[in-house]
């Protein structure tokens, strides 16, 4: 049996599409397990945090008694991916709503802020990743960045903003590398996390 185990949280939101990117990232599907209570929450590797509806994601964690170990888990050192929502979750500021969050990554969010004409889009992002490259930013109702502490490191970058960052073993990106046909971000969290 593989020692290694990712979660990927499936409260709510597209965490299938994650479990579908690992898969093509190379990723064993045998060694996935969806997170629906604490005690899912065992002998993790790494986390997926996928995206969705964070205010709901956030509810429901409190409701399942989960919000204060996945929090402790991730202080601990626990890898997390996570993708829009997921961002959301982790961010320690949230415009106009901190309570929710579970504090763990140094930025500050604003929900929803590309505006109702532009809910959704595609465009070219830079990363500063080699293997990953110039991908795809699918942007769906996504959050942006709005500030970041000294700790989180920018990991991508669209119109002069981070939309992809990292604190330590936490990545978080505003737009859907799970959708994009090849998983890059996927492969590369998979090689340097796991
Ligand atoms: N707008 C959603 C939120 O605020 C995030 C959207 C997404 O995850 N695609 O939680």
């Amino acid at each position: 049996m593989s020692s290694h185990r990712i979660g990927l949280l499936a409260l709510q939101g597209d965490y299938e599409a994650h479990g579908k990117a690992l898969v093509r990232a190379g990723f064993p599907r045998c060694d996935m397990v969806e997170i629906r209570s604490f005690s899912d929450l065992q002998f993790l590797t790494a986390i997926i945090i996928p995206g969705g509806e964070s205010t709901v994601m956030s509810m429901l964690l409190e409701r399942f008694g989960m919000f204060e170990e996945l929090k402790r888990q991730i202080e601990n050192g626990m890898p997390v991916l996570a993708t829009c929502a997921g961002l959301i979750l982790l961010a320690k500021n949230i415009e106009g709503n901190d309570q929710m969050g579970l504090g763990v990554l140094d930025i500050k969010v604003k929900r929803n802020a590309y505006g109702r004409q532009v809910d959704s889009f595609h465009a070219p992002v830079q990363t500063i990743i080699d293997s990953v490259g110039i991908i795809e930013g699918i942007f769906i109702r996504a959050p942006r960045i709005l500030a970041s502490g000294k700790e989180v490191e920018h990991l991508a970058i669209y119109e002069n903003e981070p939309v992809m960052v990292r604190q330590g073993s936490i990545i978080a990106a505003t737009f859907h590398p799970e959708l994009l046909p090849d998983a890059p971000v996927h492969r590369w969290f998979i090689q340097t996390f796991v």
